[in-house]
C-alpha cells in the first residue's frame, strides 16, 4: 500500500491518468518493446505506464512538468529501476541526446498533443517508432485521407514523416478523472525524407501550410494570399496537369512534394 496518496490532477496539464491495466499492456505490446530498448515517456504522471515500461525496456526517461509529480514518483523509485525521472517540459527539454532509435510511448497530455507529436517527429530517425495516446479527433486527422474533412496540414506533415496506424480507441472510462472526449492510441512508424534536401523540405513545409491557410480557397488563391506568384503556380500546375480549380484538401502527399520540387524552379 502507498504510505503518500498521489497529487490530486490538475486538468489544465491535461491530467487525465490511465486506471485501466488492459489498456496498459495493449498499449505496450503495440511498441513491440525488447530489454535493449531506449524509451521516452513524456507525461509518466502517477506512474501506471512507465512500471510496465520499465518492465519490457532496457531504459525509460520520463519527463513529466509537475513537480509534486515528479516527487510522487522519485520516491517509488524502487518500482523503476532503469527510469531516469527527469522534471521538465518536454516541448522543450533537452531530447536530443537520447539514443538512435528511442521508442516514444506515452499518453500524451492532450492540450500539446498536436506540438508535441510535430517536436518528436523533427527529429529524424532518432525516435524510431512512436505509441502515442491522444484524443480521438487527433488521431483522425493523422489518418486522414484527401478529399476528407479531418484532411489538413497535420495530416500531410505526419504521413510525410511517418506510417500512421490507428490501433484502438479508449473510451473515457478508462481515466480518472475522465477525459471529456475520446481517445486512440496510434502507432507511428517513422520513415527516412522523402523530400530530397533539407532545402526542399523547408519549401515543401512551407508549401503544405499555405496551401491549407485558406481552406475555401482554390490551391492558386491560398498561394497567391501567402505569397506566391500565382502565374508561376499556373504554370506549375499545368505541368504536373493538374487542373489550376483544385483545392489543397484534395492534394495526396506525392503531389504535395511534386508541386514543392516544381515550384522551386525559377519561373
Ligand atoms: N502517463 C500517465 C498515465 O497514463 O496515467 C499520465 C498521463 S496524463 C494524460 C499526461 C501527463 O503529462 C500528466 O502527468 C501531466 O502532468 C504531464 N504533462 C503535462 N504537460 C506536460 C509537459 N509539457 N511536459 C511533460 N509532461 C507534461
Amino acid at each position: 500500500m502507498d504510505a503518500i496518496p498521489p497529487p490530486p490532477a490538475i486538468r489544465r496539464l491535461g491530467q487525465n491518468f490511465l486506471v485501466d491495466p488492459n489498456i496498459v499492456r495493449k498499449i505496450v505490446a503495440l511498441a513491440e518493446l525488447s530489454a535493449s530498448d531506449s524509451v521516452l515517456e513524456i507525461g509518466p504522471g502517477r506512474g501506471i505506464l512507465t512500471e510496465a515500461l520499465s518492465r519490457a525496456a532496457g531504459h525509460v526517461t520520463a519527463i513529466e512538468i509537475d513537480p509534486r509529480l515528479h516527487t510522487f514518483l522519485s520516491e517509488r523509485a524502487e518500482h523503476l529501476p532503469n527510469v531516469a525521472l527527469v522534471l521538465g517540459d518536454a516541448l522543450t527539454a533537452p531530447i536530443e541526446h537520447l539514443p538512435m532509435g528511442t521508442i516514444v510511448v506515452a499518453n500524451l497530455p492532450y492540450y500539446i498533443s498536436t506540438p508535441l507529436l510535430f517536436r518528436l517527429l523533427s527529429h529524424g530517425n532518432r525516435f524510431v517508432r512512436l505509441v502515442l495516446m491522444m484524443q480521438n479527433e487527433v488521431a483522425d486527422r493523422l489518418i486522414a485521407k484527401p478529399g476528407t474533412s479531418e484532411y489538413g496540414v497535420l495530416s500531410v506533415m505526419a504521413q510525410y514523416s511517418a506510417q500512421i496506424s490507428k490501433a484502438f480507441k479508449v473510451s473515457p472510462k478508462c481515466f480518472r478523472p475522465r477525459p471529456e472526449v475520446d481517445s486512440a492510441v496510434v502507432l507511428l512508424r517513422v520513415h527516412e525524407p522523402r523530400a530530397r534536401g533539407p532545402q526542399e523540405e523547408r519549401q515543401f513545409t512551407a508549401l503544405v501550410r499555405a496551401a491549407f491557410a485558406h481552406r475555401r480557397k482554390t490551391l492558386v488563391n491560398s498561394l497567391k494570399n501567402e505569397g506566391y506568384d500565382a502565374k508561376h503556380v499556373e504554370a506549375v500546375l499545368t505541368r504536373l496537369r493538374l487542373s489550376p480549380s483544385l483545392r489543397a484538401e484534395t492534394l495526396a502527399l506525392e503531389q504535395f512534394l511534386e508541386l514543392a520540387h516544381h515550384l522551386a524552379d525559377p519561373a
